[in-house]
Order: C-alpha cells, then sequence, then structure tokens
C-alpha cells in the first residue's frame, strides 16, 4: 500500500466505495431504486476498480418487500452476476440484520451464511449503540466464511463520546479480527480537525484498514475527506455524482478529480466515471418524483443540533404548508432532549427511529412520554444494549417502572426462531427457497404478505403524503416523517372522530366501547379474541406505526364483543379495531 514516486515523494492510493446502489439511493430517493435500474450499469461499475460496491443491507431489504415487490435476495444474487472483480459490500446492523431490533443467534447465523452464499463480500456491520456485544456473532460468522469483514464505530458527538472511546472500540474490532474498520460519520457532522485526529489514532494504534463513511449534509465533508487522507485514510465512500450532495455521500467524480496530483491519488478513470453519471443521471430523472428538495440541500442545523438532516427534512416541509414552523422548532429541540434522556445513543437505524419518533409523539401529543412505544421501553430495559450514558431515572422510572433493566447480551435472552419460522412458513405454503425463511423471521408481518404475493408495487411517484385538507380541525393532523431516507406517514386524530378517509374495513366515529388507533398503521398482533373478558389497562393490539411497535390498551373492564380487523391490516387513524362491552 506504501508507495514512493520517482522523486521518492511518498504516495498512498486511497480506495474507492461506490454507494451508489445503496446508501446514495436510500439518501436521497427513499431507497426506491429497483434491480432493473441497477443491473444495466453493473458491468460498467465493475470496470472501474472500486474498493467495493455496496449494493446491499440497510434499509434496501425491507423497501424491497414493503414496496417494490421485489426480493431482495434476488436482487443481490443479480448484482453479483454481474460483478467480475470488484467486491460486493453490505451494510448490516449487527444482530439487528437488515431489521430495526435483535434477532437470536441461529437467524443471525443463517442469515450472514445466506448473505455470503449469495454474493456478499464485504460484510460491514455496526451497532447503533456502539455495543460491540451486539456485532460480534455477525462478525464471527462472517469471518468463518472467508468474507472480508469491516467494524464500523457509529459515529456521534456527545458529552460522553471521545476520539480515545472510539479508538478503544476499533481495537476490540481489531480483536475480534475485522479486516477494516470504517468512521460512520451517519449525519455527516464530524469536524475535519476531529477526522483528522482519529483517523490518525486510529493508524497508529491499529494495523486495521480505515475507511471513512460520510455524507454531505453539513457541507464540511469534502474537507474531512481530504483531512482524512492526509491522515491515511485508507478507503472513502463516495457516490456517482447524479447521486451524491445534500443528505448522500460526496461525488464520485469530484473526489477523484480532488485528489489527482496529490500523494493520495485514487487512480480511478474519470472517463469510465463518467459513462456512468450519465447512466445515473437519467435514473436521477426517472425518479426526481421522489426527490424531496430538502434532502439535496446543505443543512447547517446539523452543526448546531448534532442531527442527521434528513430525519426532519419532510416533517419540516410538511409543517411549512400549514404555517405550523412552530411545531418543527419544537420537535427540533425535543430530539437532543430524548437524546440525553435516553443517554446520547449515536443516531443511526434504530436508535434515529426510536429517539425521532418518540419526540415528534413527545411534541404532537402536547405532553412528554405519554406515549411510549414498545421500542423505548426496550430500550431503557436495556434490550437494544448498553447506552452510551445513564439513563434519565425519572424518564426510565415514568416508562418501566421499577423493573430492573439487564446487563447481559441482549441476545442471550432470546430463543432460537429459525425452525419456528421453517415450520410456520412452510405449513402457510410461503417457503419456496431457505432465504424466504429469513425474509419472513425479519419481518414476520410484511413478509407474510410479500411471500403470498399480496404486495404490489409501488407507482413511479411522490411518496409524499398529501396533507388531508381537514376543514373540522386547525392543528395539521398528516405528516410524513423522513427518517434514514424512509418515509413514515403519521396521522393523529382525535379519538372518536370521523376519519377523513373512507375505509371499507371497519366502522369508525363515536362508537360506544369501540377501541380506536389514534395512529396510521399495521396490526401485528391481535392479542384477544371474541368472548375474551378484558381488565382496564390489558393489551388488546400491538400496531406498527412508523415502524415502532404500539401496544393498544384496554381504556375499559369488559368482554369482547367484536373484532373488525386482523393481522397484517392495514388500518388508519381513527379506525375502530373492536368492541368492547
Ligand atoms: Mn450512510
Amino acid at each position: 500500500m506504501l508507495m514512493f514516486n520517482r522523486l521518492g515523494e511518498f504516495m498512498k492510493v486511497t480506495k474507492i466505495t461506490e454507494t451508489a446502489l445503496r446508501d446514495a439511493h436510500q439518501s436521497l430517493i427513499a431507497t426506491r431504486m429497483r434491480t432493473r435500474d441497477m443491473l444495466p450499469i453493473v458491468e460498467e461499475l465493475d470496470k472501474i476498480g472500486f474498493f467495493s460496491l455496496e449494493a446491499w443491507g440497510g434499509a434496501t431489504f425491507d423497501v424491497s418487500i414493503r414496496y417494490l415487490n421485489e426480493d431482495p435476495w434476488e436482487r443481490l444474487k443479480l448484482v453479483k452476476e454481474h460483478l467480475n472483480h470488484t467486491p460486493l459490500q453490505m451494510l448490516i446492523r449487527g444482530q439487528n440484520l437488515v431489521g430495526y431490533k435483535h434477532y437470536p443467534d441461529d437467524i443471525v447465523e443463517k442469515f450472514v451464511e445466506k448473505s455470503y452464499q449469495n454474493g456478499v463480500d464485504v460484510f460491514r456491520v455496526f451497532d447503533a449503540l456502539n455495543d460491540v456485544r451486539n456485532m460480534e456473532k455477525t462478525i464471527k460468522v462472517a469471518k468463518a466464511q472467508g468474507a472480508h469483514v469491516q467494524g464500523t464505530i457509529s459515529y456521534t458527538i456527545s458529552p460522553v463520546h471521545t476520539l480515545e472511546g472510539f479508538v478503544e472500540m476499533a481495537k476490540d474490532l481489531d480483536d475480534l479480527e475485522c479486516d477494516s474498520v470504517t468512521i460512520k460519520d451517519m449525519a455527516g457532522l464530524a469536524y475535519p480537525a476531529d477526522i483528522y485526529k482519529l483517523v490518525k489514532m486510529l493508524k497508529e494504534e491499529t494495523d486495521l484498514l480505515i475507511s471513512l463513511h460520510s455524507h454531505s449534509t453539513s457541507g464540511m465533508t469534502p474537507i474531512s475527506y481530504y483531512t482524512a487522507c492526509e491522515a491515511g485514510v485508507d478507503i472513502l465512500d463516495t457516490a456517482i455524482s447524479p447521486l451524491a450532495w445534500g443528505a448522500s455521500q460526496p461525488p464520485t467524480e469530484s473526489i477523484v478529480a480532488a485528489l489527482k496530483g496529490t500523494p493520495y491519488d485514487t487512480k480511478l478513470d474519470l472517463k469510465l466515471l463518467n459513462n456512468i453519471k450519465k447512466y445515473f443521471g437519467d435514473i436521477r430523472e426517472k425518479y426526481a418524483g421522489l426527490v424531496d428538495p430538502i434532502s439535496e440541500k446543505i443543512d447547517t442545523d446539523v452543526l448546531l443540533y448534532q442531527l442527521p438532516g434528513g430525519m426532519l427534512s419532510n416533517l419540516v416541509s410538511q409543517l411549512k404548508d400549514q404555517n405550523a414552523l412552530d411545531r418543527y422548532q419544537d420537535v427540533l429541540e425535543e430530539m437532543p432532549r430524548v437524546r440525553k434522556d435516553l443517554g446520547y445513543p449515536p443516531l443511526v437505524t434504530p436508535t434515529s427511529q426510536i429517539v425521532g419518533i418518540q419526540s415528534v409523539m413527545n411534541v404532537l401529543n402536547g405532553e412528554r412520554y405519554k406515549i411510549v412505544s414498545n421500542e423505548v421501553k426496550d430500550y431503557i430495559k436495556g434490550l437494544y444494549g448498553r447506552p452510551p450514558a445513564k439513563i434519565n431515572p425519572k424518564i426510565a422510572k415514568m416508562v418501566i417502572g421499577d423493573e430492573k433493566p439487564i446487563d447481559s447480551r441482549p441476545a442471550d435472552l432470546l430463543e432460537p426462531l429459525y425452525d419456528y419460522y421453517k415450520t410456520e412458513g412452510e405449513k402457510k405454503g410461503l417457503i419456496r427457497k431457505d432465504e424466504d425463511i429469513l425474509t419472513l423471521a425479519i419481518y414476520p408481518a410484511i413478509a407474510t404478505k410479500f411471500l403470498s404475493g399480496e404486495v404490489e408495487e409501488e407507482e413511479l411517484l411522490s411518496p409524499k403524503q398529501v396533507i388531508s385538507s381537514n376543514n373540522e380541525f386547525d392543528v395539521p393532523t398528516s405528516y410524513s416523517v423522513e427518517v434514514d431516507g424512509d418515509i413514515f406517514d403519521v396521522k393523529i386524530m382525535p379519538t372518536g372522530y370521523l376519519n377523513i378517509e373512507e375505509s371499507q374495513r371497519s366502522p369508525k366515529g363515536d362508537v360506544e366501547g369501540g377501541v380506536s388507533s389514534t395512529m396510521q398503521g399495521m396490526i401485528l398482533k391481535l392479542k384477544v379474541d371474541i368472548g375474551y373478558k378484558v381488565e382496564k389497562g390489558d393489551i388488546l393490539a400491538v400496531i406498527e406505526a412508523m415502524k415502532m411497535e404500539n401496544d393498544i390498551e384496554s381504556e375499559i373492564e369488559g368482554t369482547v364483543r367484536s373484532i373488525f380487523v386482523d393481522e397484517g391490516d392495514s388500518i388508519n387513524a381513527g379506525d375502530i379495531l373492536m368492541i368492547i362491552k
């Protein structure tokens, strides 16, 4: 790797990871790029000489089955078939794999094996809390396959995070035999001077290849990339220019050009890159309806609030339309408070969703922690791992009472699930290949729909929820919240009022004994059946809203008389789910 030119000057080839097929479209077009729009260009991408092509993992798995009616395993296999030289890279959320919660070790093991067999060469493994215990299983299985394993530092700024702490983490990853380590600056908020110091310390104190992954959000990133080069970074993440800037990575061609004539030259061919640029220029046009203008821009709020710009971008535009920007400021200020309450987790999936959605709930409900998602409860119980700092004891008490948080590795508490989903899936006729069992285990509700052919490919329109111009209420009742490139539609309805949209599934309105949902979402579990006697506070159903799970509790004592919904049904805010008398 170390080279000197003919004059004896230090030279080092900087390697590039191209993110067009994963993070770039996740950051700019809500992860909606189709496999058929990727395949025609993969062979050209293969000619460039990238360190790796990031093409799988992150939100791509979920979005494929939820919105595109595409089998993510099929995408992986097809992209891999077109690659002869370039390693295929995936982003994997440690014990969370490509989901939003921990899965048991048997699922992790099978998932990593199948990912490798279908074409993943480089596993970039992270944990939202930087709790290495949550990364160990994934790393070990991937290493056992013979893959390149890239451990990840989820970079964040807080009163409890230090550069020394990140270096200690990298040493732990080194002990687990990772081949490289990436600094994952998911909000693009790292300061160039800090990046310089961190890369230098990592190069001095470990023998690992060091990679830098950042987003252009704050505007500082190209400078960070240069200081990283000066400190000896080995790999930089970039996106081909039509899918670059804003919430995405810095442009590949610009970084390649900027490093020419420096000791950190990438040696990549700008002419070849230009063919790829043209192709993605057309793709960008095709998906133009999905590009949120805010995610295209530089957002310097990130410098003040240390929040990923994308987390709030859509909410901002919707609130603007409603002349309700005062709520934006409220949410913006609530997020750092929630993050502090929860012990300063880095904001990356799933903690970005957990903190983001809780902040929105706290503001929109007019009372902090009045409604708490099951994920926040689990987080406080320690089921996501060790928070970087102590959780606010008042909030912990309010949410979980006197229950004592666990101290062990969260997945140690999880029972194996592979055989269960194999049997279940086969019984329902959903399984055609082993990979389907994993899809089902990771997303039981949505995968059941996908595998039984009930998901239709979303049309290429703007996914932004049209705000209903509801005359009855002065406050906005619909919001779109964008988190990590995924857009969640949120509707808030006063319980018992008529909903704006008609649904054929269930009655609405002020029905005596009617149990309704205050949020739009999907029924994950029904906990009762007709004839069940329930007490006040009993859990009747669990709904998934904005990817968080929320319990619907009974507000009265009585007997379940009717149930209007099934597991897997989509519901609107205000829908009556059941009647209790
Ligand atoms: Mn990223």
